[in-house]
């Protein structure tokens, strides 16, 4: 377990503390002998990203180093072999059991049941080598783009759709790759909004994401630029003064970050969001539905609220991709509608993202709700809503037959479609015998008929 030193650290000490012997290529700590399992690390270097990422766990060696628990679990070589993996330190930091039953430990830890894929799994199954006219450039809807800026990520996420490149060679954009990435947007002007992706752009130097962000604003058609980057999530400190300064100067950027669970929403985590939102960056998040991790809708509108308190949109929430290695991850499309059902009503549209199931052979997303049509005629179509309370909506020019006498009808959804009835309220409905109680003696029209 690593433990950042506190405030009271004299941060320009120059000998390591007990507990931690950096080598000579600063990739690796060691624990000491002692039987402390405790790892400090002086806040100078805690809160320097480029320490945080020169010290990513990267290896079965340095898991077990940190997690001595993990001793027994030598199979995760092997799945390390195939999906590479890194944690770093931070994010390490937040882990609180040494199980998959910690959402942090589980997001990050490989697992073995990586290594069992069902037939219908495939390496890029948005199959976005097929939308690429230029390296690192796919080019799907009409007026988006998406750049592949680098292969390298902080940390790599079990769940992660790119799993056939992330990680395998950490590689950033050259200027060259750049230019003809501009080249292709100049002569498509129909591109508006480009999203600069990866594996995760915020992990460039500062020097490489300025080259990015200016190279895509000299293209005069493109409008917005979104950046979509977990940094804020597993490593915050990366949102610098010095990188908020590069990203403002080339606004409307956007950014979507991609919290998973409100156990990521750490002190560290909403700090980096503030600096960004501070800097007029606006904010959403991409939450990916996990089996184990967050597949329940009391974690997902936690998560949401925290969200929302922190300035950040919930933008979508996915369905897991058809790719290689997620299998144990996957949940069925009825666990994301059922949370939706959950969601509405009870927590603000502001809360509430769009569920989508991004569809095999590059069909893109599509946004999946509970079924909230249940009849349609000429004049009125019938909708439900979170209660159950059944109620037209007249179409233009129709004129209300309410009072039409029909003598053989029953309260129906096709009278409710026919303009015979307004609605039809589930009999022990909370929220109307709220409404009664407040405004005794309002009956009729006024109150929807209660
Ligand atoms: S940060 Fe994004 S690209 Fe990188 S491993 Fe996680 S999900 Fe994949």
């Amino acid at each position: 377990m690593f433990n950042r030193k506190d405030e009271k650290v004299q941060e320009d000490q120059s000998v390591e503390p007990p507990g931690i012997i950096a080598d000579n290529t600063d990739s690796l700590w060691e624990k000491s002998n002692s039987a402390e399992s405790v790892i400090s690390v002086p806040l100078s270097k805690w809160n320097d990203w480029r320490w945080q990422m020169r010290n990513r766990i990267r290896s079965y060696e340095q898991l077990v180093r940190v997690f001595p628990a993990l001793k027994q679990r030598k199979e995760l070589q092997g799945v390390m072999n195939k999906y590479p993996m890194a944690i770093t330190p931070y994010y390490a930091s937040k882990i609180q059991e040494t199980n998959y039953s910690d959402p942090i430990f589980a997001l990050s830890v490989p697992h073995i049941q990586e290594l069992y894929d069902s037939a219908c799994l495939s390496d890029d199954p948005l199959e976005e080598h097929c939308d690429m006219p230029v390296p690192g450039l796919v080019h799907r809807y009409r007026d988006r783009a998406l750049v592949i800026a680098t292969t390298m990520c902080s940390m790599y996420c079990r769940h992660c759709t790119r799993k056939r490149i992330t990680g395998m060679r950490e590689n950033s954009i050259s200027t060259r790759r750049m230019k003809q990435i501009v080249e292709y947007l100049r002569s498509h002007p129909e591109i508006t909004d480009v999203i600069v992706s990866g594996g995760d752009p915020l992990t460039m130097p500062d020097s490489v994401i300025d080259m990015v962000l200016s190279s895509l604003r000299s293209v005069p058609s493109v409008e917005v630029i979104r950046i979509g980057s977990r940094v804020p999530v597993v490593l915050p400190m990366r949102i610098t003064e010095e990188l908020v300064n590069i990203i403002r100067k080339y606004h409307p950027v956007w950014i979507n970050t991609h919290f998973n669970h409100s156990a990521e929403l750490t002190p560290e985590a909403r700090a980096a969001c503030a600096r960004l939102a501070d800097a007029g960056v606006p904010l959403g998040n991409q939450t990916v539905l996990l089996k184990g991790i967050n597949d329940s809708p009391q974690i997902i509108e936690k998560l949401c609220r925290s969200l929302v308190r922190n300035r950040v949109r919930p933008y979508y929430l996915y369905q897991c991709d058809l790719v290689r290695g997620v299998e144990h991850l996957r949940t069925s499309v009825r666990k994301g509608i059922e949370i939706m059902e959950y969601m509405r009503g009870r927590v603000g549209g502001i809360a509430i993202p769009t569920f989508v199931v991004d569809v095999p052979h590059g069909g893109g997303k599509i946004p999946v709700l509970p079924n909230y049509i249940i009849s349609m005629s000429e004049s009125y179509t019938v909708f439900r809503n979170y209660e159950g309370m059944i109620v037209s909506y007249p179409e233009p020019g129709t004129e209300p037959v309410a009072h039409l006498i029909m003598p053989e009808s029953q309260s129906g959804v096709w009278e409710v479609s026919a303009g015979i009835d307004e609605m039809i309220m589930p009999e022990k409905n909370k929220r109307m015998a709220r409404r009664r109680e407040n405004s005794p003696g309002v009956t009729g029209d006024s109150c929807n008929g209660f």
